[in-house]
């Protein structure tokens, strides 16, 4: 990154200010997480190791100290390939904004990005591994391109608006902002009134990510028909940016979720080796 972008905004979750710096970092840093709130900041890698579990959202966390909701922010950084960024934040989650990665892609670019001499590696996958059951599953197998390339498919029933929706995309830096980043984190109205019921989300309005009823998103309007299933797959970019590196291949999901997602990425971790390979580093 060439210069600091800073985002502000409300947690999801906690409901309180956030604020969140992009500084740029030296090459082989990775992306990192820093809670600047603590009296000594915590770095907390985006690696598959440091994920603990949470529901709803990917959370990662270091020596007692955590930082939650990071899965747009990591799918941003991987979209736009920014391999090296501190993300300093004073809270122990990240802003939900309008439930994309829009405003943090808006950020970073207008920050600008430098390349570095380092070379940037990559995961190229070897072999096809599946995880999940019937109902839920992930699986990345080989491919014939020279990037990742995910086909989605999430299945609501007939009983409410999302229904069944499939999308298939080769993610670039291109096409994951304009295919991508703008699509918001969806909820059904009985999990949004049980999460208010559990005092969270208590600053969110139905403005702010996209509640469904039956007849559609209640007083908000879709970027795109297929807006969730597209936002399924900026979640997966986010969590398989915890990998560390660039993925060659292709993933098939039916209903994924977060938790399916990472550990896709550490199966990968474990399974295939992470090459170098003469690149730019942004
Ligand atoms: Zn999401």
């Amino acid at each position: 990154m060439a210069q600091t972008a800073v985002v502000e905004g409300v947690g999801y979750w906690s409901g309180l200010d956030v604020r969140v710096e992009f500084r740029p970092a030296s090459a082989d840093t990775g992306v990192v997480f820093v809670r600047s709130d603590l009296t000594e900041p915590v770095h907390i890698p985006a690696r598959a190791a440091q994920r603990i579990e949470s529901p709803l959202r990917t959370t990662l966390s270091r020596g007692g100290a955590s930082v939650e909701m990071v899965e747009h922010v990591l799918a941003a950084l991987a979209g736009l390939q920014i391999d090296n960024c501190q993300v300093w934040v004073d809270r122990p989650e990240m802003p939900g904004l309008d439930g994309s990665s829009g405003p943090f892609v808006e950020a970073l670019l207008e920050a600008g990005t430098v390349i570095q001499a380092a070379p940037r590696s990559r995961m190229i996958v070897r072999k096809t591994t599946r995880l999940g059951d019937e109902g839920c599953w992930i699986e990345a197998s080989p491919t014939t391109s020279s990037g990742l390339s995910v086909c989605f498919h999430i299945d609501y029933g007939r009983d409410n608006a999302i229904g069944r929706q499939t999308y298939q995309l080769d993610v670039t830096p291109q096409s994951f902002q304009t295919e991508l980043a703008p699509c918001r984190t969806f909820l059904l109205k009985c999990e949004a009134d049980w999460l208010v019921s559990q005092g969270k989300g208590l600053r969110a309005t139905h403005k702010d990510l996209l509640v469904f009823d039956e007849s559609g998103p209640i007083d908000n309007a879709l970027r795109f028909p297929d807006e969730c299933v597209r936002h399924k797959i900026l979640d997966l970019v986010g969590d398989l940016a915890l990998v560390g590196c660039d993925v060659i291949g292709t993933i098939t999901a039916h209903c994924s979720g977060h938790r399916l997602n990472a550990q896709l990425a550490a199966a990968l971790l474990a399974e295939n080796e992470v090459l170098d390979a003469m690149k730019r580093s942004a």
